[in-house]
C-alpha cells in the first residue's frame, strides 16, 4: 500500500463525518494492489463486509471473484472499494447525504491508485459519481459497456454483482464481456482504445 492510501484508510477506520460510524462494527475502506490499473467501485459493505473489515466477501463477493477470473482478471490485481465505507443498517440503500459524506475517501483512493479504468458496479456507484464525472443519463443496461474518458482514466459502468445474483443467466455474461473490455483498455493504454467495442468481447 501506497502512502497515501494508507493516509485515507487511517482517516476512514476513525471517521465519524456520517451517522453510519456509530453501528459498524468495522469500515471497509477497500484492498488490492496500490498501483492496480483496474479499481472496481461497489455500493457499500454488507454483514460479512463489516464483521471483516474486507470488502465483498459474501456471496456476492464469491460470485464477483469468479466473474473476474472468467474475464481473465485475478482478483489479487484489481483494487476493490466501494461508494460508502460502513455498513449501512440492515443493509438498507445509503442515504443522499451519506453518500456525499464518504465520496471524498473513494475520489482520493482513485487519486492515489491511478487506475486505468474504473467500473461503477451497480446503481449506487453510478448515481454517486454521475454528475461528477458527467457520465450519459440513462439506466445501467442503457449506458454500461462503454468506456467513457475523464482524462486520467476511463470509466465503464456494470452491474452489482449482488444483480448478477439475482439474474445470472442474463447479467453474469455482460458483467464478465465488460471486465474483457474494461482489461482490453488496460492493455492497449495509449494505443487507441477509443476503437474498443463491447461487441468483441462478447461470448
Ligand atoms: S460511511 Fe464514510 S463518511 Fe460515513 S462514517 Fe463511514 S467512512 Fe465516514
Amino acid at each position: 500500500m501506497n502512502e497515501e492510501l494508507s493516509r485515507i484508510r487511517a482517516r476512514i477506520m476513525n471517521c465519524t463525518a456520517c451517522p453510519l460510524h456509530v453501528g459498524r462494527k468495522n469500515p471497509v475502506p477497500g484492498e488490492g494492489p496500490a498501483d492496480a490499473p483496474l479499481l472496481l467501485v461497489g455500493e457499500a459493505p454488507g454483514r460479512e463486509e463489516d464483521e471483516t473489515g474486507r470488502p465483498f466477501v459474501g456471496m456476492a463477493g464469491r460470485l464477483l471473484t469468479e466473474m473476474l477470473k472468467e474475464a481473465g482478471v485475478p482478483r489479487s490485481s484489481v483494487y476493490i472499494t466501494s461508494v460508502i465505507k460502513c455498513r449501512p443498517p440492515g443493509n438498507r440503500n445509503p442515504k443522499k447525504g451519506e453518500i456525499e459524506a464518504c465520496r471524498g475517501y473513494l475520489l482520493e483512493q482513485i487519486a492515489a491508485v491511478r487506475p486505468e479504468v474504473v467500473v461503477l458496479m451497480g446503481n449506487v456507484a453510478l448515481n454517486s459519481l454521475k454528475e461528477v464525472w458527467k457520465l450519459p443519463g440513462g439506466n445501467i443496461g442503457e449506458i454500461s459497456g462503454e468506456l467513457y474518458d475523464r482524462g486520467d482514466f476511463k470509466v465503464l459502468v456494470t452491474y452489482h454483482p449482488a444483480g448478477v445474483l439475482r439474474d445470472r443467466r442474463r447479467k453474469r455474461p455482460l458483467f464478465v464481456s465488460h471486465i474483457r473490455l474494461a482489461e482490453e483498455a488496460v492493455k492497449k493504454r495509449g494505443e487507441g482504445w477509443l476503437g474498443l467495442r463491447l461487441e468483441e468481447f462478447e461470448g
